[in-house]
């Protein structure tokens, strides 16, 4: 694992692209339960190196019902985005995962970690890749249909504040999926291991 994160972290694939530069932002260990999948990293997180480390982590956090001393615990959570680097900013906010990313290295990566009980998608890029055809229309769908996916993945929107209007008009999503959402984390913690995600 050690080997192929330092493999990932001097990846310059699509540096081209990259209007900071390559900064591959992720978390792995063997031993992770929990899988978060994310887009990729905001212009904070590509700053500090640090994955979720601005106010959408902030969100997602309270959303599991952990800390960030857990959060930040390889050893159990692995925090790995659709694209590994800072994307930059487009008209209407980031810009979307760069496409080379997870075909280079999400296999492998996953590969390497045969304990994930658990893997949270977040965002309509993550849900595409892991559910396939099987992903509704769209983010508010999908998530609606969140018992679906169960005991392997749960589709969440992005906890960023842009998205506050969503969460208003989507009341269903903190009273249903939250309280479910937690208890999950925290069996995944402790429950048998699966095969491991993979995409459909
Ligand atoms: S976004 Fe992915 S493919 Fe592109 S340089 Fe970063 S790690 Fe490599």
């Amino acid at each position: 694992m050690e080997a192929l994160l330092a493999e990932i972290r001097a990846c310059r694939a699509c540096e081209a692209h990259l209007p900071l530069g390559p900064r591959p932002v992720v978390q792995a260990s063997a031993s992770a339960r929990l899988l978060i999948v994310g887009q990729a990293p905001s212009l904070t997180v590509h700053q500090t190196g640090l994955p979720w480390n601005d106010k959408s982590g902030d969100q997602l956090r309270r959303w599991l019902g952990i800390d960030r001393a857990v959060f930040y615990d390889a050893s159990r959570i692995a925090i790995v985005p659709m694209g590994y680097c800072y994307p930059g900013r487009g008209k209407s906010g980031d810009l979307p995962p760069r496409k080379e990313c997870a075909p280079l290295w999400h296999d492998r990566l996953l590969a390497q970690m045969p304990h994930i009980a658990l893997t949270l998608l977040i965002g309509q890029y993550a849900q595409r890749h892991f559910l396939g055809k099987t992903a509704r229309g769209g983010v508010t769908e999908t998530v609606e249909a969140f018992a679906d996916y169960a005991p392997r993945f749960i589709p969440l929107p992005h906890p960023s504040p842009r998205n506050t209007a969503w969460f208003q008009h989507h009341p269903w999503f903190e009273r249903d999926v939250l309280p479910v959402l937690r208890k999950r984390v925290q069996q995944a913690f402790s429950a048998p291991s699966f095969e491991g995600p993979t995409a459909a």
